[in-house]
């Protein structure tokens, strides 16, 4: 069985990554998102083990002691981490992976998973961000002057992603991240892997 392939989705926060990526997920059933833990506070909405498993501080930094996580930031003063275990067993199972991750996190993921596909999100507008990080209505207003300051600084590094989806209409920002999955799932290796025995016989001579 050919190994799943592994993405990461980075996006200034409210850009629109979780949703895009959850709709991906749901039609989709190939593919799975990673949970990551983090020590930020939870959301109303939020559950745990579902959104992030959400662990103290103490618990994150036994994490990191124990080698746990694949990759870890801090972002916006939080811990963000990513099993290393799940996201192995999850691949070696075939599935493919999306990590929903800061751009240090695909960064420190490249390094050592060459192979990883990176996606970059950007809003059509920093009017558009700003709307959508109020609209979402879960975070203090302070929490969103915050995230704003940050955004232009995260948007900075699309420029290391392998592909770029540009979300303003939900629906074609929506079909481009599928395609990107898509035609990795149709690269020449992940389809000699699958269709071994078809490409051996398909070039037999009679
Ligand atoms: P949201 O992106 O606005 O919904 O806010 P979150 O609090 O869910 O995420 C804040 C930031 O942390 C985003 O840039 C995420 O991509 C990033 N993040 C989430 N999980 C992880 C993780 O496991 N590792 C890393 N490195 N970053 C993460
Ligand atoms: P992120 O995970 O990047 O922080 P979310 O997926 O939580 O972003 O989206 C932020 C807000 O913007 C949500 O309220 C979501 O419904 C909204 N949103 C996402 N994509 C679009 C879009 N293309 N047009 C308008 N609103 C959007
Ligand atoms: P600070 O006081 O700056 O908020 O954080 C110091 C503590 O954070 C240290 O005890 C250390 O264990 C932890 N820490 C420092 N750097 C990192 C990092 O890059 N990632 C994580 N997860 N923890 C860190």
């Amino acid at each position: 069985m050919p190994t799943g392939t592994l993405f990461t989705v980075s996006a200034p926060s409210g850009a629109g990554k979780t949703s895009l990526v959850k709709a991906l997920v749901d039609s989709d059933s190939q593919v799975t998102v990673s949970v990551s833990h983090t020590t930020r506070p939870m959301r109303p909405g939020e559950q745990d083990g579902v959104n992030y498993h959400f662990v103290d501080r103490a618990r994150f930094e036994q994490m990191l002691d124990e080698d746990a996580f694949l990759e870890h930031a801090r972002v916006f003063d939080n811990y963000y981490g990513t099993s290393r275990h799940w996201v192995r067993e999850t691949l070696a199972a075939g599935r493919d992976v999306i990590l929903e991750i800061d751009w240090q996190g695909a960064a420190q993921v490249r390094r050592l998973l060459p192979d990883t596909v990176s996606i970059f999100i950007l809003p059509p507008s920093q009017e558009a961000l700003r709307e959508r990080l109020t609209g979402r209505g879960q975070d203090e207003r302070s929490v969103i002057e915050r995230r704003m300051e940050q955004a232009i600084d995260e948007m900075s590094h699309y420029v290391e992603a392998d592909y770029l989806v540009i979300n303003d209409d939900f629906d074609t920002a929506l079909v481009e991240l599928c395609a990107v999955v898509t035609a990795q799932r149709q690269s020449l290796e992940r389809q000699q892997q699958r269709h071994r025995d078809l490409l051996q016989a398909l070039l037999r001579h009679p």
